[in-house]
């Protein structure tokens, strides 16, 4: 019998259920990445398609915008429900901003909008990132912000001329640039491992001792 192809299991239940908010922005582009990464990458509007996620990523865009749909669509409980039950959230760029302390508080964390300035509106480097391997990840940055001030709690993966441009704060990852542009998916990958139990946020204090 020749082998067929890889076929991805069907059924409900099966994969990681990864919504994309898709109120405005970017958000074709992760759900394309996490569906080749073997999610069930589906585009989230409404409060009761949130409710039922395993992980939620909110993209990209202008966040002013996003947040005003996230208020007209009664978007913020549902996502902190989210945020509560423990499962994880990946903000990009725009995201990055709307899970900051003046938006929807999911990092412990203020984040600077446009803060690179006019000159450096656009560009694009290559990061390393604690926590997905020594290899560097291609970023490219669209009027990106950065962590100004962050509280302890909150883990730096990379810097961008010493300013945080990757952060974690225990289920929360959120970085400045826009990962679903390039076709590197570690962190993707790293969401679906965290809404799978690994990828385990260790804070430094906890990281000696114990079994
Ligand atoms: N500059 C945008 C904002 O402040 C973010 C840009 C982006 O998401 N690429 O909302």
């Amino acid at each position: 019998m020749t082998p067929g192809p890889l076929v991805p299991p069907t059924g409900g239940g099966e994969r990681l259920r990864v919504g994309v908010l898709a109120s405005q922005g970017g958000f074709a582009a992760h759900v394309k990445l996490l569906s080749e990464l073997g999610a069930d990458a589906i585009e989230v509007r409404t409060p009761s398609e949130i409710a039922e996620l395993d992980a939620l990523v909110i993209p990209g865009g202008e966040s002013t915008t996003i947040a005003k749909a996230i208020e007209r669509d009664g978007l913020a409980g549902p996502i902190r429900a989210h945020h509560a039950a423990g499962k994880p959230i990946l903000g990009t760029c725009a995201g990055m901003i709307l899970c900051g302390r003046e938006h929807l508080a999911l990092i412990d964390a203020t984040v600077r909008r446009n803060a690179f300035g006019r000159q450096l509106a656009s560009f694009e480097a290559d990061l390393k990132i604690d926590g997905i391997g020594p290899e560097p990840l291609r970023a490219v940055f669209i009027r990106a912000p950065w962590v100004e001030e962050h509280g302890d709690g909150v883990e730096v993966l990379s810097e961008v001329e010493g300013h945080p441009v990757v952060v974690r704060d225990g289920s929360v990852l959120a970085c400045a640039f826009h990962p679903e542009l390039t076709d590197d998916p570690r962190l993707h990958a790293l969401l679906m491992a965290m809404a799978t139990g690994g990828g385990a946020y260790v804070a430094p204090s906890q990281e000696t001792g114990g079994p």
